[in-house]
């Protein structure tokens, strides 16, 4: 479903990504930890092109896009144009629209990108707020909402455009633990229905509880790429044995 090979970016001459090489079978939950600054959220923005990499391929859902280290042309955009259509994004800070609500929010993407008449993406919209529990506040306004609750309908924002695959970075930093786990369980959720999923997370026990596999990343790099109980209970590498120290 995802297939990154000698992924590479640099920052005005600072490599934040080293040749990151990482594939996800269809309906794995992949967790991506490591220190502050390793990259992780670059890898993630680099996934679906927010940032465009230096050089290396991804593939997701038979889209690719090939660089090697010259022009980003039209060509390219319109490859990136697709390829971004099977991927949702869910970001710390829920970046809903403040004056519109919730199934408004929900509704927008496939009325203008899909051209989905408004009836339709409506009672799709309606489909997914009930799965992520926020059917009662579809009317309602993200600012007159939790946390927990404007996360799901960004969510189910994301979900709305019919992704390939979810990227979720740090989806539950800014919550208080309660309603992370509302979050989480969302994530879980979607996981049993066979969504392919990769978090970025500080949330260890959920890392390791919901993925199928997790990869610590260090200094641009992918270091280590295990499952779960083995990634905490036999870490291979020194540094994901420090992190690992540092965070449990
Ligand atoms: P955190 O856990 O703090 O979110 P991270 O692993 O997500 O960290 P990134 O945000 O990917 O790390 O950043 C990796 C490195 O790239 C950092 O040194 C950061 O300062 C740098 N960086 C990221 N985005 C940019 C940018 N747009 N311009 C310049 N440098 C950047
Ligand atoms: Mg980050």
């Amino acid at each position: 479903m995802v297939r990154i090979r000698g992924l590479h970016k640099s920052f005005d001459g600072h490599v934040v990504l080293e040749r990151v090489s990482l594939d996800l079978q269809p309906g794995e939950l992949l967790s991506v930890i490591g220190p502050s600054g390793c990259g992780k959220s670059t890898l993630l923005r680099c996934l679906n092109l927010l940032e465009v990499p230096d050089g290396g391929h991804i593939r997701i859902a038979g889209h690719a896009i090939d660089r090697s280290g010259v022009r980003w042309s039209r060509q390219d955009e319109r490859l990136a144009h697709r390829l971004r259509a099977h991927v949702g994004m869910v970001f710390q800070g829920f970046n809903l629209f403040a004056h519109r609500t919730v199934l408004e929010n929900v509704i927008l993407a496939p009325m203008v990108a899909r051209r989905t008449p408004r009836r339709e993406a409506a009672d799709a919209a309606m489909a997914l707020l009930d799965k992520v529990g926020l059917a009662a506040v579809a009317h309602r306004y993200p600012a007159t909402l939790s946390g927990g609750q404007q996360q799901r309908a960004a969510i189910a924002r994301a979900l709305a455009m019919a992704p390939s695959v979810m990227l979720y970075d740090e989806p539950t930093s800014a919550l208080d633990p309660e309603l992370a786990e509302e979050v989480l369980g969302v994530m879980r959720q979607l996981d049993e229905e066979g969504m392919t999923q990769i978090v970025v997370t500080h949330e260890m026990r959920f890392a390791r509880a919901a993925s199928d596999r997790i990869v610590f990343m260090d200094g641009g790099r992918i270091v280590e790429d295990a499952p779960p109980d083995q990634l905490f209970t036999a870490p291979a590498d020194p540094r994901t044995r420090q992190f690992l120290r540092n965070v449990l």
